[in-house]
């Protein structure tokens, strides 16, 4: 490693790769420091191994999908956006396809491939990557910063390395294990910026009711129905997933944002699933009349098969307290009602969420106040620039947290080096 570079991006994730990449492309100097073993790691395990890179649907769409200020994105994505990352891994040797929802995946259906493309494509470009060196402070004078305190994790070293320009792409503090453990935010801290609160985002929630005997069930095509202090506050419509601690799935994360911010809140959360969104009350009604007289002499039990998953068949009967063996035909307007009732609205108590280590992404981090987006420059530091989940903004589950990384390390890689060469 010398001892002076054009630009010294801190963190090989997918953002600081692309930044790196890109910038390097321009004919700057630049160096890629990341402090675990390889580049990359969270990107390895993204879409449970599947990577999923990005998502088709147009800007406005996508837009929607985005929190807390999309607009922030608008020159970032205009730079480089989703057909730009396929045409990328595509010239690399990753062929892509598009799945259900607009979701992008690889073709090969391993986001360790992704990861590779992306890190030869940096080093084709002339970046220099070197793996154990862990960034300890950015070094700013007069509002000016002018490099980085750089460790090696193997012999315990420190040296400082000087540079005209730095990307922060450290990405935020979920999933530390994989070396995301928010180190950008006190670079930031430390150089002036302030931090909006880091929460865990795309996340699991604690429930009061645990139903045991369901753990992993998949409910599919269920809506479900978030009560805040009492007023209905959002709504969603696929699949949640019971589990040891209350609920998960792509539902469940994607509300999660809101119910954590409630918790934080101090507020009363309430999750309500219907488990037959197809069907309003009347018809729900007809329906089970038609199964009852279906089954005439057979017993609740064979009434609840008809449905409910197998797994949530004794749940429902600890929950309505009728007794499983009791002829269909002998059940009462009350205990019609009650089946209907939990069929339209099994209800969760909200008490918490899991932690960072369970967490998709986090919530929080630079103030997009803070960064001009045209450039992804500090507002506060000179020559400090911010790109991937360590801004605040972040998006939903479908591939937009990874266009964000690839977005927004363009274009701070692009910015940087063309300042850099317009000061030459
Ligand atoms: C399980 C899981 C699955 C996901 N699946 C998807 C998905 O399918 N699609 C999607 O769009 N998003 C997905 N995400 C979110 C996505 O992975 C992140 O939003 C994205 O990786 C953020 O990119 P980044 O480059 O900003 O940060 P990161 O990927 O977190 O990379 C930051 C890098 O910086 C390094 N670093 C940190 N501090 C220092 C330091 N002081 N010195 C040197 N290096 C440092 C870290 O080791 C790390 O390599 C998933 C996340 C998780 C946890």
């Amino acid at each position: 490693m010398n001892k002076s570079y054009d630009i010294a991006v801190i963190g090989a994730g997918p953002a600081g790769l692309i930044a790196a990449g890109r910038a390097a492309m321009l004919g700057v100097k630049v160096v890629l420091l990341e402090k675990m073993e390889k580049p990359a790691r969270k990107l390895r395990i993204t879409g449970k191994g599947r990577c999923n890179i990005t998502n088709m649907k147009p800007l406005e769409d996508y837009l929607k999908e985005i929190s807390p200020e999309p607009r922030f994105l608008r020159q970032a994505f205009g730079a480089f956006f989703n057909q730009d990352i396929i045409n990328l891994l595509d010239e690399n040797g990753v062929a892509t396809k598009v799945e259900r929802g607009e979701r992008v995946f690889p073709s090969s259906d391993k986001a360790w491939d992704v990861a590779e493309a992306l890190i030869n494509w940096t080093k084709k470009n002339g970046a220099e990557i070197y793996n154990h060196s862990q960034v300890n402070a950015l070094i700013v004078e007069n509002g000016i910063a002018v490099g980085i305190k750089v460790c090696n994790t193997k012999t315990g070293l420190s040296e400082p390395i000087s540079c005209k320009r730095i990307i922060v792409a450290t990405g935020g503090k979920s999933y530390p294990a994989t070396g995301s453990t928010g180190d950008g935010y006190k670079f930031a801290e430390s150089a002036g910026h302030t931090v909006v609160k880091l929460r865990p985002s795309l996340v699991g929630v604690e429930t009061k009711q645990v139903f045991k005997s369901g753990i992993g069930l998949e409910l599919r095509n269920i809506s479900a129905t978030l009560w805040i202090d009492g007023k209905k506050s959002a709504c969603d419509f696929g699949e949640a997933v019971l589990t040891d601690y209350g609920l998960d799935g792509p539902i469940i994360l994607r509300l999660s944002r809101l119910i954590v911010d409630s918790i934080i809140a101090k507020k009363r959360i309430e999750i309500a699933l219907d488990l037959k969104p197809a069907l309003n009350d009347q018809k729900l009604e007809a329906r089970l009349q038609r199964d009852i007289t279906d089954l005439g002499k057979k017993d609740v039990k064979s009434l609840l098969k008809l449905l409910l998953p197998s797994l949530l068949i004794e749940i429902f009967i600890d929950i309505l307290r009728i007794n499983p063996i009791k002829p269909v035909n002998q059940l009462n307007g009350t205990e019609k009602k009650g089946i209907i009732n939990h069929l339209k609205d099994l209800r969760f108590e909200v008490t918490g969420y899991r932690g960072w280590g369970e967490a998709i992404i986090t919530a929080g981090g630079i103030p997009i106040k803070e960064i001009n987006p045209k450039t992804m420059e500090s507002k506060i530091v000179k020559n400090l620039y911010f790109a991937g989940e360590v801004i605040d903004v972040d998006g939903n589950t479908g591939g937009y947290n990874l266009q964000i990384a690839f977005s927004t390390g363009w274009l701070a890689g692009e910015s940087s080096a063309k300042q850099v060469l317009e000061s030459i």
